[in-house]
């Protein structure tokens, strides 16, 4: 079933439902936006003569458009290639050509960015709200084309931490069930709830969207285009049963933000997408009470592998409430996830290895790449490249990928471990912990710090909490740690900085 039609249901049931919003005001209503992607749909048909199955790119920051866009390209029968406007150019510019884009929506000022590195393949560059864009608007509108689950909707390019980006093919099927499943298990929805999107759209954010539409949510996008805590505060106040999906970083850029919302006004605030450290978590549980949720996936099963539901989280009573706060949580209903050793033999509770996982959410491959697709999903699991253990509980216990382990002296160490010790210390913001080419020891344990606490405070608080060989043999503190544009801490690039500096300094690698 083509997933446009939840939209088109939506807008004929409830035509004067509010549907979407730029920051408080609405701005159009359910039959508003049905026709609206209709008609798009019949200008990307008629007059572009694009063919379904063909990629359409949208290349844009958050805005009130995203939602036309993404349902006028599925309801021609096309899918939707969105990819992050604060990527640069030239990756640009690599998504474009990799997914075959002929035709590309921009937000104004990036046509002039991405145009050195258009290819050759896209015919037209589009630009949001200017006048080419609104005359589409006046086709004639056209009835949904009919696709199948199996038909994919969505080329997700995966962020990139390593190596260059793939287009995980995600077919309607596989955003129905993502869909289900975060209406059942993370945040049930009923008409007129609204989600505010402040992470990026053509990401985790964007994954939210269909749900919202089916149920008749009211998707709400800030005025800013992204995520401003003043704002995002203003609009938890303006939007009741308001819910948010937010990066670890955005979640605490909102508990250091002094503001006194409204907090009862907020639905769900799921953080998803990077790890979140207990000390951070317990921040924001004393700021926002029992309105958190956590989610753990991947382009290549969006959002939907396991979930650490708001009951577990606001659970302080429970035994093993802390335990459970430093877990990934509960495979969600839908998917079957297993932990496997190197030649995918299932492990018991306890032993780590990777993270598989299967189920109607799971892609069927990358965009034109056999290869990289069969190695991801050997044997019918989805390998997430992701480490984790079980315990015996069931709840999914995340560890560091294997290339970030580092090795000192033969003993494994994961920096997970000690960056949630340094983070307890109260003038430290921020801590990325990494492994230095050492001649003696293998590796070096290396902590880079946001803040400013002595070595010697931090060396005392690993001192009473994890084993001696663990602690850090460098601090290096630093103004910021590198990201990429999900908020996703770059340690190969932090590692690549380190060892720079450790030959600018004379140090032996
Ligand atoms: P992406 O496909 O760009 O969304 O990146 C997915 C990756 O982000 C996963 O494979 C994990 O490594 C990481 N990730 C996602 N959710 C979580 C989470 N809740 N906790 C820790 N890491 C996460």
């Amino acid at each position: 079933m083509n997933i446009a039609l939840w939209l088109s249901r939506s807008g004929l049931s409830h035509p004067a439902l509010p549907a979407l919003a730029s920051g408080t005001h609405v701005v159009a209503t359910y039959g508003d936006l049905a026709g609206r992607a209709a008609r798009l749909a019949g200008a990307l048909r008629e007059q572009f003569k694009l063919a379904p199955g063909e990629r359409v790119a949208v290349v844009a920051k958050n805005t009130p458009a995203y939602l036309e866009l993404l349902y006028g390209i599925w309801h021609a029968g096309l899918a939707a290639v969105p990819a992050n406007a604060k990527l640069h150019g030239a990756e640009l510019g690599y998504i474009l050509e990799n997914s075959g884009a002929r035709v590309c929506f921009v937000s104004e000022g990036l046509d002039a960015e991405i145009a050195p590195h258009a290819p050759t393949s896209l015919e037209r560059m589009i630009v949001i709200g200017g006048v080419g864009y609104e005359a589409l608007f006046a086709a004639d509108p056209i009835a949904a084309v009919p696709r199948t689950g199996d038909d994919f909707a969505w080329l997700f390019y995966t962020s990139g931490t390593t190596g260059r980006p793939k287009g995980a093919m995600l077919t309607h099927r596989n955003l129905a069930a993502a869909s289900f499943a975060y209406a059942m298990e993370v945040d049930p929805i009923a008409p007129g709830d609204a989600i505010v999107h402040a992470a990026p759209m053509s990401h985790g954010s964007g994954l939210y969207i269909m749900a919202h539409v089916a149920r008749l949510g009211v998707q709400v996008v800030p005025e800013s285009g992204g995520f401003e805590p003043e704002e995002i505060f203003g609009l938890f106040d303006a939007w009741p049963r308001a819910s948010m999906f937010a990066a670890p970083t955005m979640i605490k850029r909102l508990v250091a933000c002094p503001n006194d919302c409204r907090v009862e006004n907020i639905r769900t605030l799921i953080w998803g997408g990077a790890p979140m450290y207990v000390e951070d978590a317990l921040a924001a549980l004393d700021r926002f009470g029992p309105r958190l949720a956590q989610i753990y996936g991947q382009g290549e099963a969006p959002m939907t592998i396991t979930t650490l539901s708001k009951q577990d989280i606001a659970d302080r009573a429970h035994p093993r409430w802390r335990e459970r706060l430093a877990s990934a949580g509960r495979p969600y209903a839908s998917v079957e996830v297993t932990i496997a050793d190197a030649q995918d033999l299932p492990l018991p509770a306890g032993a780590m290895g990777e993270i598989l996982c299967r189920g109607d959410v799971v892609m069927p491959g990358y965009w034109q790449n056999a290869e990289a697709s069969r190695a991801a999903l050997r044997s019918g699991w989805l390998h997430t490249g992701d480490v984790g253990a079980f315990d015996t509980e069931g709840y999914l216990h995340l560890k560091d990928r294997s290339k970030d382990l580092i090795i000192s002296g033969g003993s494994n160490i994961y920096p997970r471990e000690v960056e949630e010790v340094l983070l307890m210390h109260p003038q430290v913001r921020e801590v990325s912990v990494i492994g230095r080419p050492d001649r003696e020891w293998g590796e070096l344990v290396v902590a880079y710090v946001v803040g400013d606490a002595s070595p010697a405070a931090l060396d005392a608080l690993c001192l009473e909490r994890i084993a001696r060989f663990k602690r850090p043999k460098d601090y290096v503190f630093v103004g910021a740690l590198p990201k990429n544009n999900y908020g996703k801490i770059l340690k190969t690039e932090l590692r690549a900085a380190d060892a720079k500096r450790a030959e600018n300094m004379g140090i032996p690698g």
